[in-house]
């Protein structure tokens, strides 16, 4: 029987709620493309709860006590007092999510010699050291397209907050003021604006197609061209090289994967090439961009804002540039964990552990590692290698 270690974000700090804001969610079945939601044989959970958080337990206990299997669950995972680093040394599978990442670094790989499954209860499997992971053979899956339209939405709702100055306009109210001036001097229309985005994989389109009822000039770059008849639909300029889109875009949203050809790809001389004045929206991660040339660009001017919901490392320790640098709309890690989402990712989770213990193949669109080699979507979208290194930072989160 195995020991299965869930590394969970914290409850609220009220606690569970009681009750919630709606009593339901809509029912998604299948996604842009015709991939089906998750197809789990059951689910121990109501689809509209927090299931995210360590009480939620992604609705797994059940499930997993009634076959015999062990089930902890923590949101202690960072530094070698954690509870993480405690259960880890006999663990089977790992879980865990990219908002609240238990980064599974070659150390921590090599002091867990029964691990064989790395599950990520989201999208987004960089907190693992891809590398390590395809040499100790552990097999490591994510539940794919689970919450891309989750993220497609958060950026479009970054973009119109940014070039409309959304967020400085309602801090006046709150500050009981009237200060039209002070609001729109940098408030301006998305309409006619140049939008790009850094990878057209399932977010990415999820974004331009969002985008095009706004009459904005949309752009994109990806390391395969999308079919002719998408770019029609959309109308859509490809570029063959970031640098070559980054010219001519007002606003530059990023949804590529952190991997070793991405991580810093936004660093100073490619800020420099862009346009003065132009947004990044960065979804992905936090590590895709240079942490001190964003701040140092939004002071300077030649960027007009930041918006984003990642960090490196997560949780970003208190005095983390991005919570005070001008200009800014970040959130914490929450884009692709609405409570719409986590009922498709735990869904999901279910789905594949099923397929683990039931020993049946995981769904090839769901795998990153297996066998030793990058599988499945991790095979078309990621490079080999590892973008962990730093995360033992996360640490400083709790002693602060
Ligand atoms: P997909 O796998 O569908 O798309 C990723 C795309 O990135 C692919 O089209 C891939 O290209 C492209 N790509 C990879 N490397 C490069 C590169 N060097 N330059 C340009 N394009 C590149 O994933 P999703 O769209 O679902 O998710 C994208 C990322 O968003 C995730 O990996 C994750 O990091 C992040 N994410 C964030 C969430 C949040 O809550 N904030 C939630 C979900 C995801 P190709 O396949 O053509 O090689």
């Amino acid at each position: 029987m195995a020991k299965v270690l869930c590394v969970l974000y914290d409850d609220p700090v009220n606690g569970m709620p009681k009750k919630y804001a709606r009593d339901g969610v809509p029912e998604i079945t299948s996604y842009p493309g015709g991939q089906t939601a998750p197809t789990p044989d059951a689910i121990d959970f109501t689809p509209g709860e927090l299931l995210g958080s360590v009480s939620g337990e992604l609705g797994l206990r059940r499930f997993l006590e009634s076959q015999g299997h062990t089930l902890v669950v923590t949101s202690d995972k960072d530094g070698p007092d954690s509870v993480f680093e405690r259960e880890l040394h006999d663990a089977e599978v790992v879980i865990s999510q990219p908002f609240w990442p238990a980064y599974l670094t070659a150390e921590r790989i090599a002091k867990a010699p029964k691990l064989k499954l790395a599950l990520t209860a989201g999208i987004g499997s960089d907190h693992v050291d891809l590398q390590a992971a395809i040499e100790r053979g552990v097999t490591v899956a994510e539940v794919t397209y689970c919450n891309s339209i989750s993220v497609a939405e958060h950026v479009v709702m970054m973009i119109l907050s940014q070039v409309r100055n959304y967020l400085p306009s309602h801090e006046w109210v709150k500050k009981g003021g009237w200060n039209i001036a002070d609001c729109v001097e940098r408030a301006y229309d998305l309409e006619g604006m140049h939008v790009g985005t850094v990878a057209a994989g399932r977010i990415g389109i999820a974004v331009l197609r969002r985008l095009k009822p706004f009459d904005v000039k949309l752009h994109y770059t990806d390391r395969h061209r999308l079919s002719a008849e998408i770019e029609r639909e959309l109308n859509l300029t490809w570029h063959d090289s970031v640098e070559s889109m980054v010219k001519v875009c007002d606003i530059v949203t990023i949804n590529c994967p952190l991997h070793p050809e991405t991580e810093h790809l936004f660093n100073e001389k490619m800020i420099s090439k862009m346009k003065r004045g132009a947004y990044i929206v960065n979804t992905a991660r936090g590590k895709i961009c240079d942490r001190d040339a964003i701040v140092h660009a939004l002071e300077t001017g030649q960027l007009a804002g930041y918006a984003g919901d990642v960090w490196f490392p997560q949780p970003a320790p208190r005095d983390h540039p991005w919570r005070t640098m001008p200009h800014q709309g970040m959130t914490p890690h929450t884009s692709g964990t609405t409570l719409s989402a986590q009922t498709r990712y735990a869904a999901g989770t279910r789905e594949i552990l099923e397929c683990w213990f039931g020993e049946r193949p995981i769904r090839d669109e769901y795998l990153i590692v297996d066998g030793g080699k990058l599988a499945g979507t991790g095979a078309h979208s990621y490079s080999a290698g590892n973008a962990t290194k730093g995360s033992e930072e996360a640490s400083r989160f709790k002693v602060a």
